[in-house]
């Protein structure tokens, strides 16, 4: 019977049940990692595992359509399957971005948009996971729960809110007050959360929230907890799936708290310990310039990070000085044969808009990514033949302030080389005549 534990990253010795609310080793203090009973899952041969998640992507049998759950004996296989808290996540497209490859010299340029998701980032992979073991653990388990609750202004709020209302558990946000624009606030407002907004900056949030959970007065959702690492990994075995069980060359991924690009390497490093794939991708950390610590640290052959304090980026979810994943996601550069790249506010929108005129519409974290590729591909560290997926880790269509910015050069430190004004013109004919045969001489 395949199952999953709670273990210390670092080593220390003991084990805990998923359903117990532990987010830290009592010994060492630091991170916890899910880890699962591979030879159980040995026991499946490897044709037959993608016979059967082949055979449940996109249906409907609850709860396997899921992108997420229906990789379940990977991800948390004892959760019973009317616990499970599901929106349908995941099975998101993987596009050839043919047009844009070739401005860049380069025929396998993929991009897997995780934003085409329930509440448009990538985070209600994780989510689903966290909630469906929380309702579970409070249903069979005994474990008292007030509420579920994060420290976020963006993409965690609005999933663990929108997963929280579909099942009726309760949900704190906590923002720092005055910093959020009302397009970050309003998905928690409209699911329903308890919105508490909070007089300091995002790591002031974060110290409260950690305190709660401590006491025991909230369960926390923020990625220090591993279970969103389990259903975050299913992005990498979606990617390999999607390519007929083929591993891409390279994955590139915008990184803040390092916990997604943990995720990846979780994921890619269980379909070869399976037998499933027989190599891992290369995997690219990308990372605002204004919030670059890993960057840093790679630089100067560090083998921790060290904290930084994050400068403000239009890269809103990356912008982390201190990431919490940081251990983890030195150990996805070093099995992956990684790189860390750093793309400035310049870069990063202009990346996106570029993308944008070959049928895009990029999110900045997805403009970083690119920026990466852009600096990777001219320097010939990838190959014009290599298979390149990039993660767009959120929909551009969050993001309408970034947009509108960059075509009204309103971006500080941005240049809008390529702004697409509209044409004002009066309602006439000749008018309307003279300026498409000005932008179109035929
Ligand atoms: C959360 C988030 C990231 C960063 O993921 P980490 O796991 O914190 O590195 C990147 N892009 C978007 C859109 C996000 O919401
Ligand atoms: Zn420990």
């Amino acid at each position: 019977m395949a199952s999953a534990r709670f273990r210390c990253l670092a080593g220390c010795a003991g084990e805990w049940p998923l359903t117990q609310a532990i987010y830290r080793c009592p010994t060492c203090n630091g991170l916890l990692d899910v880890v699962h009973d591979v030879t159980a899952l040995r026991g499946t041969r490897p044709d037959a595992w993608k016979a059967v998640f082949d055979a449940r992507y996109k249906r409907t049998v609850w709860p396997f359509g899921s992108g997420v759950w229906g990789k379940k004996e990977w991800v948390a296989p004892e959760v019973p399957d009317d616990a499970i808290v599901s929106l349908d996540e995941g099975g998101t497209n993987l596009f050839w971005a043919e047009r844009f490859g070739r401005e860049l010299g380069m025929g396998e340029l993929w991009v897997k948009l995780c934003g085409n998701s329930h509440t448009g980032s990538f985070k209600d992979l994780g989510m689903t996971v966290l909630v469906s073991v929380v309702r579970w653990a409070m249903r069979d388990h005994g474990l008292k729960v007030r509420a579920i609750a994060c420290a976020s202004t963006g993409d965690t709020s609005a999933s663990l809110a929108a997963y929280g209302a579909s099942c009726g558990i309760p949900v704190i946000v906590l923002l720092p007050r005055g910093k959020v624009s009302t397009a970050q606030l309003v998905q928690p407002i409209a699911n329903g959360a308890m919105v508490l907004a909070l007089d300091t900056d995002f790591d002031g949030c974060m110290a409260v929230v950690q305190q709660l959970a401590a006491e025991g007065i909230v369960y926390l959702a923020n990625s220090m907890n591993a279970l969103r690492l389990e259903g975050q990994k299913t992005v990498a075995i979606e990617i390999v799936q999607q390519f007929d069980w083929q591993v891409p060359d390279w994955v590139i991924l915008p990184s803040g708290n390092l916990g997604n690009a943990s995720a990846l390497h979780k994921g890619f490093q269980l379909l070869k310990d399976l037998g499933v794939t027989d190599r891992l991708p290369r995997l690219v950390v990308a990372q605002a310039e204004r919030a670059n610590p890993l960057v840093r640290a790679v630089r100067q052959g560090a083998t921790t990070v060290t904290p930084m304090k994050a400068e403000s980026t239009l890269a809103t979810a990356i912008q982390i000085g201190a990431p919490v994943s940081a251990p983890r996601a030195m150990r996805a550069l070093q099995a992956m044969n990684g790189l860390a790249v750093d793309a400035t506010e310049d870069e990063l929108a202009d990346a996106a808009a570029r993308a944008d005129l070959t049928g895009m519409y990029c999110d900045p974290h997805t403009g970083v990514a690119l920026a990466a590729l852009i600096k990777l591909r001219a320097a010939g560290t990838i190959g014009e033949g290599e298979r390149v997926v990039v993660v767009s880790t959120a929909s551009g269509l969050k993001f309408t302030e970034f947009k509108i910015g960059y075509h009204e050069r309103k971006l500080a430190g941005v240049q809008s080389r390529r702004a697409n004004d509209p044409v004002i013109l009066p309602p006439d004919f000749g008018k309307v005549v003279d300026a498409i045969q000005a932008r179109f001489p035929g």
